[in-house]
């Protein structure tokens, strides 16, 4: 679109543009405490200028219609040095897969380990991944677009399936709930009083029909602390039936609906909106209930469908971005296996990884990666290529 070293901008942009270089004193700090090393800030004149675009594509509208009203200020366009962070927000977003965290574990014959991993191991992993630059952002936040972590960092997305004790149980510290320390949200809520900049994220895929979290206080007091602390709850059927082996559109649809019912008593008004497969997909004729059904007068429409996968996930820009396949990579267990999070966290470069551009109202994405990207996924965020 842009040719190289000339960059063209909407009259629109231009102003915003403008607006952010007198305002990068402003930024500086801000852009400091995150993951791009010493950037090296533009200061408006020598730094390369961004190209913006609008949503609706071309960065040469030279004929735009005079604006009838100011547009509500929003943020100002990065101004971070791009060629410095390099951000790519059209590149791979890890989405992790953790089953089940224990003390300490043997692995068996019949139990490998592949699942499991120890609460030792998950608090090194947080440390690791904290200093590689990955940052946690919600489900929610991925699906919407809506990617908010500092320049030169890398958004990473953890859930949670089956509702294991090891990933949250409660206990009664005189009197007073608190998440087990001896759990992954306890040492995950540990970690962030030291790194709050990590994120406080994850949704949890549970069986309401089954043991759920199994500790101290209710189901819906185990919920509600989790949703308190903003984690998200994701649908996994009410009893993990399996759904390769359903023939039944009516079972799909009231292992689903059971599920939203449920929590919908325990937290009115809370709605599952995505849902994780419990092993996998049905037939091609009943695939279409795991989205949208309903049972008993409960209605379901999950926005996303995330699979046992392999690999990273893409950006929610990308082409060929589809929310309800969304791949998972899984956690490292205490048996490492090809493609499980040490095996990309090896391999998976920063160049294929969408690293930020640390802020949010925009999606920045190196000239040559344009081709990946739906315009129409952008969510009313401005495209900026460099
Ligand atoms: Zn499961």
């Amino acid at each position: 679109m842009n040719e190289r070293g000339v960059y063209k901008m909407t009259t629109k942009f231009k102003s915003r543009f403008l607006l952010a270089v007198s305002t990068i004193a402003i930024s500086f700090s801000i852009l400091l405490s995150g993951c791009s090393k010493s950037p090296k800030l533009g200061d408006g004149t020598n730094s390369p200028m961004p190209g913006a675009v609008t949503e609706n594509g071309g960065g040469e509208s030279s004929s735009a219609p005079a604006e009838p009203t100011p547009t509500p200020t929003k943020e100002p366009l990065p101004t971070i040095d791009v060629q410095s962070v390099k951000p790519n927000e059209a590149g791979k977003i890890m989405v992790v897969m953790f089953h089940n965290f224990v003390e300490s574990f043997t692995p068996t014959k019949y139990d490998k380990g592949e699942y499991t991993t120890t609460f030792s191991e998950f608090e090194k992993l947080l440390q690791e991944l904290y200093d590689k630059g990955y940052r946690l952002i919600s489900m929610t936040d991925y699906l919407n677009n809506n990617i908010d972590v500092p320049a030169g960092c890398i958004p990473m997305i953890f859930t949670f399936d089956d509702g294991t004790a090891g990933q949250f149980n409660l206990v009664n510290e005189n009197g007073t709930l608190k998440a087990n320390i001896k759990s992954a949200v306890g040492i995950m809520e540990k970690f962030n009083e030291k790194h709050p900049d990590f994120g406080l994220k994850g949704t949890f895929y549970v069986n309401l029909g089954n043991g759920t979290f199994e500790g101290e206080g209710t189901l819906e007091q185990r919920l509600k602390y989790l949703v308190d602390k903003g984690f998200e709850i994701g649908n996994h059927t009410y009893n993990h039936i399996n759904l390769r082996d359903t023939t039944s559109a009516t079972e799909i649809q009231k292992q689903i609906a059971l599920n939203q019912k449920t929590i919908s008593e325990l937290i009115p008004g809370y709605v599952m909106t995505t849902f994780s497969l419990p092993y996998g997909l049905p037939s091609k004729d009943l695939q279409s209930f795991v989205k949208k059904g309903s049972y008993e007068g409960v209605e379901y429409d999950n926005q996303a469908i995330m699979e046992v996968g392999w690999d990273p996930a893409l950006s929610p820009v990308s082409k060929n971005f589809n929310p309800l396949s969304i791949h998972r990579v899984r956690s490292s267990g205490i048996n490492p296996v090809d493609c499980d999070l040490a095996w990309w966290l090896e391999r998976l470069t920063r160049e294929e990884q969408y690293v930020s551009d640390g802020n949010p109202e925009t999606v920045t994405i190196p000239e040559g990666k344009l081709e990946n990207v739906d315009q129409d996924r952008l969510q009313g965020k401005t495209l900026i290529t460099y």
